[in-house]
């Protein structure tokens, strides 16, 4: 495995593959790597013949008072089960590296980067984007996979995709979850041994939120305040629970049959994300 620090070394090796008429698949990730990214690159390798990783806390995407000091790092242990699992190069760029001291362009995919998530981190959607489009540039991939867990971010990526041309395929893989049903996330390593015996009750309360409006007894309005009020129950501290059009993630109506939930919300001081995505019928 070729171990990239600059994008001059990318550039290097991506023409290479290039010029052998290989095509590329990117997993663009912040490291801490667990069994979701580790199936993002199993999947990729079936989808190219060869696989890109990224491992970059993006700063741009953290807001203040949030965990970019904190966040885990764990280079040494990342690159050896990139190289177990045979990807075939990791981007380790440094901040300096991605981000030109001068720079002056941000990409805001306006809308869907105001709601939810992006309510109560300002501006995270906004670094994202930036970020993920400037590795495209710089990786040049035919193909990108996203985890279905990060439901709003991969919405934000496939916008921004098409409203600029962006000739990468975006590949969304599911969600990996523990077998009680907790989503796998760098975040988890936050939570308290009490705490993790609470946080699968997370995904629980969505799949009961779910069976209420594929039940349709009540409105999504009442399914909402009354699952919001269950998170608090279990001691959660919800910033929001929404049914939404899995589409666009715009609020769902009755007549929308394509739907997603997506919850946010913090057990002690760290903020899980999760969401559930299903086809109501008519
Ligand atoms: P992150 O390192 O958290 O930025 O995540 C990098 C990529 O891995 C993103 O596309 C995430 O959506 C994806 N990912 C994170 N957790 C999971 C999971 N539990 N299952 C599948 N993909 C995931």
């Amino acid at each position: 495995m070729q171990i990239l620090n600059t994008v001059p070394d990318v550039r290097v090796v991506v023409k290479e593959w290039r010029l052998a008429g290989e095509s590329i698949a990117f997993v663009p990730t912040m490291g801490n790597l667990h069994a979701g990214h580790i199936d993002l690159v199993n999947k990729a390798k079936v989808l190219a013949d060869r696989v890109v990783v990224s491992i970059f806390v993006n700063p741009t995407q953290f807001g203040v008072g949030e965990d970019f000091s904190t966040y885990p790092r764990t280079e040494q242990a990342d690159q050896e089960k990139l190289s177990t699992v045979g990807a075939d190069a990791v981007f380790l760029p440094s901040v300096s590296d991605v981000y030109d001291p001068d720079a002056a362009t941000v990409i805001t995919v306006s809308g869907i980067s105001e709601r939810y998530c992006g309510a109560f981190r300002p501006g995270h959607f906004s670094g994202v984007a930036t970020v993920v489009c400037k590795l495209f540039n710089i990786v040049q991939p035919d193909k990108a996979l996203f985890g279905l867990k990060d439901f709003q971010q991969l919405t934000v990526i496939k916008t921004m995709v098409r409203d600029l041309n962006i000739p990468v395929q975006i590949i969304p893989v599911e969600t990996v979850r523990e077998a009680n049903g907790l989503a796998l996330s760098s975040r988890n390593g936050y939570l308290t041994e009490s705490e993790k015996l609470v946080a699968p009750e997370l995904y629980k309360v969505l799949c009961a939120a779910k069976a209420a409006v594929i039940a349709g007894r009540q409105s999504f309005e009442e399914i909402e305040q009354q699952f919001v009020k269950n998170l608090v129950q279990f001691g959660f501290k919800p910033d929001y629970l929404s049914i939404c059009r899995s589409q666009d993630l715009n609020p769902a109506s009755d007549n929308d049959t394509e739907l997603v939930i997506l919850v946010a919300a913090k057990l002690g001081s760290t903020r899980l994300i999760d969401n559930v995505y299903f086809s109501k019928g008519v």
